[in-house]
């Protein structure tokens, strides 16, 4: 097993490797800077991507009116309190983080990084929606602070993208990733799996894709289908039918096997509040889905990157 593997995980997960990095516990601390999305606001689309409802992911501390600092005492203190956490990154989560000047945008992120608990920010972001001036700035910042750029791809067919109202292509995501190369920060790639006509064939290449590109880091979820969403409205009508959990469990311990070793893996679900959960209603926490794909790789006997180079379908 590749030394970068955690031996019991099978997997390189990202918070070992910050652990390893920074020599404690790191946790991400989330706010909501206020930012809209072009894929909401008519300048690339409207109605944002079919399965996109910002409140799913938002714990209730984040909301735009309550001031940043206030949004990271309060995350802070909660995550000391939990999980003993000594240092954090700021995560800016909430719809595309770049999408604004990049004055305002050096105000937000450098009012994050002031805490002197805080080692970094975490940006996600759309593969359109990164300004060379926005990249300027996070090069900068990245000289003495850890930043992690994370850009959602979510599929690497450009059909399946133009189904779920993307509004960018797979080569979009390809072009932005080789323009933020080389600049001394993490490049996390966004993926989905179980998008209506998705085949897990096509859903397995894009561990090759990732493998091709200087991507660090990877965050992978289910599709699921949470009120408010064109895709809670499809799985109403019979359009939307949700993966199994046994068949996303493999489907993940699969792509992982074809990721390679080198790639930190951040996130293997995604999770709604059951009072907006529409389907599928799992109600796992997110260690016990980790558990249950580490589980699935350990008895397969192997492990993160066991098939990388291998091509999908080869076993
Ligand atoms: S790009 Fe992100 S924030 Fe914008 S509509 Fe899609 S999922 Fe929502």
């Amino acid at each position: 097993m590749p030394t970068a593997i955690h031996h019991e995980l099978r997997i390189n997960s990202y918070g070992h490797y910050l652990r390893r990095r920074f020599g404690c516990r790191i946790s991400k601390v989330n706010v909501d800077a206020g930012f809209t999305c072009p894929n909401r606001d008519g300048s690339k689309g409207t109605g944002g991507c079919i399965y996109c409802n910002n409140v799913s992911f938002s714990p209730k501390d984040t909301q735009p009116v309550i001031p940043l600092e206030e949004q990271l005492a309060a995350g802070m203190a909660y995550h000391r309190h939990r999980l003993g956490s000594g240092k954090f990154i700021v995560y800016f989560q909430k719809y595309t983080n770049t999408y604004a000047s990049v004055e305002l945008l050096a105000d937000l992120y450098r009012r994050a990084l002031a805490h002197p608990d805080v080692i970094g920010i975490s940006v996600g972001t759309r593969p359109d929606s990164l300004t060379d001036g926005a990249l300027g700035l996070l090069t900068e910042i990245a000289r003495d602070h850890y930043v992690c750029l994370e850009l959602g791809l979510q599929s690497r067919d450009d059909a399946i993208l133009a189904r779920i109202n993307r509004g960018h292509t797979v080569g979009d995501f390809i072009a932005t990733v080789k323009r933020a190369a080389g600049r001394n920060f993490d490049i996390c790639a966004h993926l989905i799996h179980g998008f209506p006509g998705e085949r897990r064939e096509e859903f397995l290449k894009s561990a090759d894709l990732i493998a091709s590109l200087p991507i660090d880091s990877v965050k992978l979820h289910q599709l699921h289908a949470v009120e408010g969403t064109e895709l809670a409205a499809m799985y109403r009508r019979g359009e939307f039918v949700p993966l199994t959990l046994e068949k996303y469990v493999a489907a993940a311990a699969d792509f992982l096997e074809r990721l390679p070793a080198r790639v930190t893996v951040q996130r293997l679900y995604g999770s709604a509040p059951l009072a907006i959960c529409v389907a599928p209603r799992w109600g796992l926490k997110n260690n016990q889905m980790w558990f249950a794909v580490v589980n699935e790789l350990r008895r397969r006997g192997t492990w993160q990157g066991f098939l990388a180079g291998r091509g999908a379908g080869e076993r």
